[in-house]
């Protein structure tokens, strides 16, 4: 049977990222040995983190001045990279999630924050709105799209200070004005590739200015230096990204990205408010177009577990919500197709008409 993939994260990514990559762990351009059995120096390996890297500047429109590195570690480490490199005195955060608050979180441990504001009180249901961002911070923290509860923050905010962002599941689905940030993050395996490696983007005359002593292998000059090649880097993931960063170029850039992103929401939102069944779980104009979650209207609540099994054993996979949500959440990263999504729409109608 077909299946369609709404995994949250390691989720989907276009097959011939994953078929092309798998040739390459068979026979690395035909050197009759495996990507994952030759060295990261090997003079055929450099090439693929340049063009990545060439990619990613490319797609980004990244102006001069800011170098691209990919890192092990994971999302999660920059929660306490970022702040160790860049918290000087004190960092503002804006708290809209779980992933939010962990980085929030991580930054106590190197100065004094502040959370501008927060949705926690109603269950991150909502970006925060017509709050101040104080002007004596270092930077502005924030996570542009709310993996878990489905919200997003899909502009570059306007704000006195510089911005860093956890773009870890919505990047490469838009245009993005890197000159408003200082660092730009993210888990590959959302949006960009296999689990494994976090793409870093920083302001190279940022670096450097904290007042501490950091680990050479936290220092971020370190990695830029060397040009991500310090110390083993994962090899396989970033080969990875480098197909999905090629077939991102060549199916129209991050704007065509934007555009099937918007067809996609669109699709299945309009079904979700459409449906008596169902109902969407946070604020309409905060809605994620990555992360759509759901969850069956109070009437119908009995009707979760059968509507669940009903889309399973359509091919749906990974459409389960997550435990502080409840109910669903079907994410649509780039490789989403909508042929994807009309299958799950076409279950929601189906599901209706037989209940
Ligand atoms: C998944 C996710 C993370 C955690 O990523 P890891 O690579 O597992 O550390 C952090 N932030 C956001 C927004 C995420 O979606």
């Amino acid at each position: 049977m077909k299946k369609y993939n709404f995994n949250a994260g390691p989720s989907m990514l276009p097959r011939e990222v994953i078929e092309n990559t798998a040739k390459q762990i068979l026979d690395f351009n035909g050197s009759g040995l495996s990507l994952m059995e030759i060295s990261h120096r090997a003079k055929d390996f450099q090439p693929v983190v340049d063009e990545a890297v060439a990619l990613i500047k490319d797609l980004l429109q990244i102006p001069d001045g800011y170098s691209v590195i990919f890192l092990g570690g994971g999302a999660s480490l920059q929660f306490c990279q970022v702040p160790c490199n860049f918290l000087i005195k004190k960092a503002a955060y804006l708290n809209t999630g779980t992933w939010a608050k962990k980085a929030l979180k991580e930054a106590k441990h190197f100065g004094e924050t502040v959370e501008v504001a927060s949705s926690a009180d109603a269950n991150y249901s909502y970006i925060p709105k017509g709050w101040d961002c104080p002007t004596d911070v270092d930077y502005l923290h924030i996570t542009t799209n709310n993996t878990i509860y489905g919200t997003e923050i899909r502009k570059d905010l306007d704000v006195p200070v510089r911005l860093i962002a956890d773009m870890s599941s919505d990047i490469f689905s838009r245009p993005v004005d890197v000159a408003k940030y200082d660092c730009i993050y993210g888990g590959a395996q959302k949006n960009l590739a296999m689990a494994g490696v976090t793409l870093i983007i920083l302001k190279d005359e940022c670096l450097g200015k904290a007042p501490r002593d950091i680990p050479t292998m936290l220092d971020y000059r370190t990695h830029v230096e060397k040009g991500s090649m310090f110390n083993t880097p994962p090899v396989v993931p970033i080969y990875s990204a480098l197909e999905t960063l090629r077939w991102i170029k060549k199916n129209g850039g991050v704007e065509a990205m934007d555009k099937l992103a918007k067809q996609r929401a669109d699709i299945l939102y309009s079904e979700i408010d459409r449906n008596k069944l169902f109902r969407g779980t946070v604020n309409e104009e905060d809605r994620s177009l990555m992360n759509i979650c759901f969850v069956m209207n109070p009437e119908y609540a009995e009707l979760e577990k059968p509507f669940f099994e009903y889309a399973t054993s359509l091919g749906m996979v990974g459409i389960k919500g997550h435990r502080s949500v409840g109910g669903f959440r079907a994410s649509c990263y780039n490789a989403q197709t909508i042929e994807g999504v009309n299958a799950l729409v076409n279950a929601m109608k189906e599901f209706e008409k037989n209940n």
